[in-house]
This record gives structure tokens, C-alpha cells and sequence, in this order.
């Protein structure tokens, strides 16, 4: 097959797109022709050498696919030849102490596509059949390849580690970003009522369309008085945030008492300003994601094909060129989310 693979660590153009051996279908494995891949920005860091995972080279990047089924192993149960899937972006053995013990986050032999195995930026990908996801014709390929990383962290951060409730009042700084648009869409489907900041007018638009109940657009005051004026001074069941940064103490600052902030992101920056005094005196809870287990993933996918949370496409490369759309993500002026799709 051909793939955009990389063989050392270097900038966009180390990926080249050539041919290298198909993958091994094993017994219960199927084998996908991939349609559409999600680029994600923790590629860029993978292919440069940044990210911290070891990785065994040449390594295919790509974590979230769709594609069409066009190789059966003999085990594999009752995927056919010619279904459109897709597959959980990650997974864990099954076999392991900790998956054992239900807790397939835990897993000692955790399987990441695109990290631990060859993911979606090729013409083919192979999957275990226990992981693949069936698709309708109805289902669009393009959305669900773009979705499943930035929805399944929002909703995880949302459901499991926020504990959002009907009436909850929520912080979603910067929300034009993909996670962060995902963020205010999960809460909302939550109950929650959503205030989110944004950096300009025009991305605020974007982000009161995804539900929002307001938008405090910053403008390099007190950002912390802002959001109080907006509430009418009601403090913050809970932050999720995506940014770090500078003004990760103010946004921390408005939680109620007991409030729970959760971070999954640093682009503003990843040291941030923390006061441990009122955070003890408010007994506030600062949590950090890990991963979304196979679960959130699921319910994630669930999610984009009824139309539930829309993940925004900003552009697609052909995967000939995923240098090229690494080089775009790497300009950082998009708003959503980067697909690689087939010639
Ligand atoms: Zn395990």
C-alpha cells in the first residue's frame, strides 16, 4: 500500500508518501480502506520527535478513520467485506490485570492508532474486529473521521470528571478551538448553562452558534470581573479548560466554592499561575484528563452520527500530501478540525 510514513523524526516533509508492505490481517483482524483520517495536532509532535511515546519507526500517523471493509480474518465475527466502519482510536487488551478489574483505562497493554500501531494516513489500515465501529449509509465519513478525538475528551471531561448536572453553571475559555467548541456542546447537552470567552468578535459568533449561552469576548481587562458581570456575580460549578496560560488563576478564581476545574490543554502556555491559598480555602478540585476509555468513545461516536455535537471541517488534503496539512495545522490560523482523505 502507500502511506505517508515516516522513517525519523523531522519536519512535515519527513513524511513521505510511498509504498510500504501491507499490514498483516491476522485472524480477528479486519483490513480497512481508509476514506477519510482526522489530522490531529499531537501528530505534529509525534512526527517531530516531541511527543513523549516511544515510537517504532516507520510509523503511519492517525488516530481517527473511516473507511470501507475490504479484508475479513477468518475470526474476526460478523464484519463483511464492503461495510463502511470506523474503529475506537484507542483500546485496551482485555487480558491485563486492570482490564480484568473493568478498568480498561488502567490497561497495561494500552493499543493507540497512529502511536503503538499504524494508524489512518494510508490507503489501508488494519483494525482488530473488536474495535471496529459499523457505520450506515447514512452516516457521514467525513464528520465521524473528524469527531471522535475532540468529542470523546469533551464528553469525558464533561460526564465523568466535571460531573456537569442540569443547571450547572460552566467556564469554557477560548472556545473556538476544536475540543473547547466540542466542550460547550457536551455541556449544554448536559444542562448546563455556558459561558465561554473568545479572543475576537468574529470567533465569538462562531461560538454563541455552537450553544453557548454567552460569550465574553476578551479584551485584555480583568477577565475574571468580566465573567462575574456576565453570571450577575454567580460563581462557576465548573471550568473546562483547554488552554492553560496566563489566565489560568482567573478562570480558577471565579469557581465556586468546591467547584472543580478540568484541563486537558496548554497552548496559551503550560505553567501556569496558581495561588494555593484560596485554592485550599475553597476546597477547589483542579483534575487533570488522562484518556477517555472505550465507553466515551462510543458514546462519542453515538453522538456525531445523530448530529448531537458538530465538529466544524476547516480543510481536506489528499493523504499524498499530509506533509502539506501538517504544514497548514502548524500555521495555526484554522478553526476546526483537518481531515486526510483518499485520492
Ligand atoms: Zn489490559
Amino acid at each position: 500500500m502507500k502511506a505517508a510514513a515516516f522513517y525519523e523524526y523531522g519536519p512535515a516533509e519527513a513524511m513521505q508518501y510511498a509504498d510500504i508492505p501491507d499490514p498483516d490481517v491476522g485472524l480477528t483482524d479486519v483490513l480497512i480502506r481508509v476514506q477519510a483520517c482526522g489530522v490531529n495536532h499531537s501528530d505534529l509532535d509525534s512526527r517531530a520527535g516531541t511527543s513523549r511515546w516511544p515510537f517504532e519507526l516507520p510509523m503511519v500517523l492517525g488516530a481517527e478513520f473511516t473507511g470501507t471493509v475490504v479484508d475479513v480474518g477468518a475470526g474476526a465475527g460478523p464484519i463483511r467485506a464492503g461495510d463502511l466502519v470506523t474503529a475506537l482510536q484507542q483500546y485496551n487488551c482485555g487480558g491485563c490485570g486492570q482490564c480484568a478489574k473493568w478498568r480498561p483505562d488502567l490497561c497495561e497493554a494500552f493499543e493507540i492508532f497512529g502511536t503503538t500501531r499504524w494508524g489512518g494516513y494510508g490507503e489501508l489500515v488494519c483494525v482488530p474486529a473488536r474495535v471496529v465501529v459499523p457505520l450506515g449509509p447514512e452516516d457521514d465519513a467525513l464528520a465521524v473521521a473528524a469527531g471522535q478525538c475532540v468529542v470523546s475528551t469533551a464528553w469525558h471531561m464533561v460526564n465523568r470528571l466535571a460531573l456537569v448536572r442540569p443547571g450547572d453553571l460552566v467556564l469554557v475559555p477560548s472556545a473556538s478551538g476544536g475540543v473547547a467548541g466540542a466542550l460547550v456542546q457536551c455541556a449544554k447537552l448536559a444542562g448546563a448553562t455556558v459561558i465561554a470567552t473568545a479572543g475576537t468578535a468574529a470567533k465569538a459568533e462562531r461560538v454563541s452558534a455552537l450553544g453557548a449561552d454567552t460569550v465574553v469576548v476578551r479584551t485584555g481587562g480583568d477577565i475574571a470581573a468580566g465573567l462575574l458581570h456576565a453570571t450577575g456575580g454567580a460563581r462557576f460549578d465548573a471550568v473546562l479548560d483547554t488552554v492553560g496560560g496566563d489566565l489560568f488563576g482567573a478562570h480558577l478564581s471565579v469557581l465556586r466554592e468546591e467547584g472543580t476545574l478540568v484541563t486537558c490543554g496548554a497552548h496559551a502556555g503550560e505553567v501556569v499561575p496558581l495561588d494555593l491559598i484560596p485554592l485550599f480555602r475553597n476546597g477547589w478540585h483542579i483534575i487533570g484528563f488522562r484518556l477517555a476509555p472505550p465507553d466515551d468513545l462510543a458514546a462519542s461516536l453515538e453522538l456525531i452520527r445523530r448530529g448531537a455535537v458538530r465538529v466544524p471541517i476547516a480543510a481536506t488534503f489528499p493523504v499524498s500530501n499530509a506533509a502539506e496539512a501538517h504544514r497548514f495545522l502548524e500555521r495555526r490560523q484554522h478553526v476546526g478540525k483537518v481531515l486526510l482523505v483518499a485520492e
